[in-house]
């Protein structure tokens, strides 16, 4: 444990709260792409530990948060069709859609398995070959690479019984959509690590290049975010904006080269709903043609009615960071773990969530 024990040494986080501090002159706002680092900075308090030049604001990388009622909804669908299994990460469960959520169609008689990974709906559709495995994909470009490798092994084995219902998601595409949407003025980004281990640096070029917004790619530990937000300090006082690597023990700039070939040849790009934006275009992944008997959408005829928001659930504000968890009337009262109206409160990377549990220090 010496590696990780290093960036969480109380001593080095100290020393780089001091220097952020002392460095830090001009106000700015940075804001953590990443569903894995909301909840990292405020279960370590990392808000507490920086200067008030400096405002930090959630964005909308936790992948179940930002997946759109509809796309939900189709999943819930799913369920409902005759001899289909329905297999999926545990946090999709809870998640509402506009009627039902997984859980309910569960309760109602559905086949759904919480599984741990692909591996485990492919062995399932093995054990189960009478009926139709669909394996529920959300996720960003971290996951997409395991589901294209469950599709190529699929095919490889001739497994008929299994298929995606596909609705990941890119992060480059929806960091521009909330940029342009110019809703909320950023200096700085803290880019995703375990997106950016997959896709490299590159395309987080244009963000520094065209809107003068400092980037730092951050790991998870403490150490790691506090190093990223001294970097983008620098940055910002510096006023050279440019992308950086604070996490370099996990990401390279090229990416994962492997991951990549893998990915692009399963998937095409496509536009994709997202929670709170609305669709964005080639911000998705689907199943190429030549796959087209593994994807559920062409395998299955999916009817929903018309999506809808639950009332009063701001969790599209909360993922665009133009509110935070407290503003929400419901936050806390009647919203909460047990009883989620809104996905960023059942998502174990959700914002709601994280607020909830680790307290809103600092707004
Ligand atoms: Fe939605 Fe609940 Fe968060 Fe409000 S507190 S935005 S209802 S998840």
């Amino acid at each position: 444990m010496r590696f990780i024990d290093e960036f969480r040494d109380a001593g080095l986080t100290q020393r780089l709260s001091s220097k952020i501090s002392r460095i830090s002159k001009k106000p700015a706002r940075l804001m953590e792409f990443c569903g894995g680092h909301t909840v990292a900075i405020m279960r370590n308090g990392i808000r507490q530990l920086l200067p008030p030049t400096i405002e930090m604001l959630s964005g909308p990388g936790c992948p179940v948060c930002v997946t759109a009622n509809q796309d939900i909804d189709r999943a819930v669908a799913l369920a409902g069709i005759p001899n289909v299994t329905i297999t999926t990460f545990g946090d999709m469960l809870k998640v509402p859609g506009s009627y039902s959520s997984l859980q309910k169609a569960r309760a109602e008689g559905g086949d759904i398995r919480i599984v741990y990974s692909t591996q485990d709906a492919l062995q399932i559709a093995r054990d189960n070959p009478s009926r139709s495995i669909a394996f529920i994909g959300i996720g960003f470009e971290s996951t997409a690479p395991t589901i294209a490798a469950s599709v190529i092994q699929a095919e490889k084995e001739g497994i008929k019984n299994y298929c995606v219902l596909c609705h990941l998601k890119m992060t480059p595409p929806a960091m521009k959509a909330l940029l342009d949407l110019g809703e909320i003025k950023l200096n700085g980004i803290i880019c995703p690590g375990h997106v950016t281990a997959i896709i490299g640096t590159h395309p987080y070029e244009p963000y520094a290049r065209d809107y003068g917004i400092a980037c730092v790619v951050a790991g998870f530990e403490p150490v790691d975010i506090l190093q990223a937000v001294e970097m983008l300090v620098e940055q910002i006082e510096t006023a050279n904006p440019r992308v950086e690597i604070a996490y370099t023990r996990g990401v390279k700039p090229e990416g994962n080269v492997r991951a990549l070939e893998l990915m692009s040849s399963v998937f095409d790009v496509t536009g994709a709903a997202w929670r709170g934006v609305g669709t964005i275009p080639a911000s998705g992944f689907k199943l190429k043609d030549k796959y087209a008997r593994f994807d559920a959408d062409k395998v299955f005829k999916i009817e929903t009615p018309p999506s809808r928001e639950a009332p009063g659930c701001l969790c599209g504000e909360v993922l665009r960071g133009v509110v935070k968890p407290p503003e929400c009337k419901l936050f806390k009262k009647m919203c909460a773990p047990e009883n989620p109206i809104g996905p960023c409160m059942v998502s174990s990377e959700g914002t709601c969530a994280a607020y909830y549990q680790y307290g809103d220090f600092n707004g």
